[in-house]
């Protein structure tokens, strides 16, 4: 079992609250990536959780114990850094191996152990060699199988892909997602990348400035962010947000945005000022001559196209704020053009002004 829970878990140094009563159950064999900008608090809360920082206030519990007083030895959770830390002296077996020599397991139990965690990790071939004659992905699977020698209860992982290329990072990515699902332990892993926390991650926990923003599916924090920040953190590029304010008229909600005032559904919003957003894949262009039924949402003019290969993202200048637009390519515009832009309803999310939470 590996479920860890952590009940307003709070972390200051002097001044600065770099974890803030950050409350999140993490259940057994979850994949939970820990995403969040520079200085969120990511690794704090990471290295509270292993027990190699104490918190300010708050709990941690693994599988119902309280273990906040408990040294990290004796909380049978595996540590995976950034930097590999494998001893450069050790051959790979003796590396992976290490753990249990420490704990004074028998020769031969390690020989088995050391053996069965190489051909999970297929490094079976590599078992003679030294850290220094390994490539950046092989040693990042040597740390892994450290880990996984001892079968924790969960890994814990801080950014392990930032040192290797973009390519192999892709390649480590999917076999990371892999071994996952193979061993069905839990994973919390930290990283500023969301394309990482997306494509691996089985719950992606939000942290903004110390603080938790939100917790769900990776579908989740995509389709419905929960504010602002997680709509703007989220996606390449992330959605557009655009201020905006919305009253109701004889039962339609009207929103107004630079400009364009848009009957958007039916039913009793309260006047307000609000954020609109919408994700660059859910605009499309529109006729410029209004037709029924395909009112545009926007007007603005096309600044720059990027080209990307397979698609393309149009950027415009909708008022005082750019707005982009991704598609398969060609998207049909020019530089230049005056441009309408559209969306399904579904796909509009309003944002209060002030709080940042979503609305609609
Ligand atoms: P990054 O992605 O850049 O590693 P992070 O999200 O992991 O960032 P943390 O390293 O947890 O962020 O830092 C959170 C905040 O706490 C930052 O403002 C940082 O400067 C501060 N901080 C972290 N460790 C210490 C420390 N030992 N002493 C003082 N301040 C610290």
């Amino acid at each position: 079992m590996g479920r860890i829970e952590l009940d307003q878990l709070t972390r200051r140094f002097g001044a600065t609250t770099a974890v803030d009563r950050v409350s999140l159950h993490i259940e057994d064999g979850d994949f939970v990536a820990l995403l969040g900008p520079s200085g969120c608090g990511k690794t704090t809360l990471l290295r509270m959780i292993a027990g190699l920082l104490p918190p300010s206030e708050g709990r941690i519990l693994v599988d119902d114990e309280d273990v906040t007083e408990v040294p990290p030895r004796r909380r049978d959770l595996a540590m995976v850094f950034q930097s590999y830390a494998l001893y450069p002296h050790l051959t790979v077996a003796s590396n992976i191996g290490f753990p249990l020599r420490v704990r004074r397991r028998s020769k031969a139990e390690i020989a088995d152990r050391v053996s069965e965690v190489a051909e999970q990790l297929e490094l079976g071939a590599l078992l003679r060699r030294r850290p220094k004659e390994l490539s950046g992905g092989q040693r990042q699977r040597v740390a892994l199988g450290r880990a996984l020698v001892r079968d924790p209860k969960a890994f814990l992982m801080d950014e392990p892909l930032s040192n290797l290329d973009a390519k192999l990072r892709t390649a480590t990515r999917a076999e990371l997602a892999a071994l996952h699902r193979r061993l069905g332990s839990t994973f919390v892993y930290v990283t500023h990348d969301q394309v990482e926390a997306m494509t691996m991650a089985t719950r992606i926990a939000l942290l903004n400035a110390g603080r938790l923003e939100q917790v769900g599916t990776p579908a989740e924090v995509y389709d419905e962010p929960a504010s602002v920040f997680v709509a703007g953190f989220l996606g390449s590029p992330p959605m557009n947000l655009l201020p905006a304010h919305v009253r109701t008229d004889e039962g339609r909600v009207l929103v107004t945005a630079a400009g364009v005032d848009v009957p958007l559904w039916t039913g009793e919003t309260p006047e307000q000022d609000v954020t609109l957003g919408i994700r660059p894949e859910h605009l499309t262009f529109a006729p410029l001559t209004e037709e029924p039924g395909a009112r545009p949402l926007l007007r603005g003019t096309v600044c720059t196209i990027e080209n990307l290969g397979s698609e393309e993202i149009a950027f415009c200048a909708v008022g005082d704020t750019t707005v982009a637009v991704r598609g398969a390519r060609p998207l049909g515009v020019v530089e230049g053009e005056t441009v309408a832009l559209t969306a399904r309803q579904e796909r509009v999310h309003l944002f209060d002004a002030g709080s940042g939470r979503r609305l609609v």
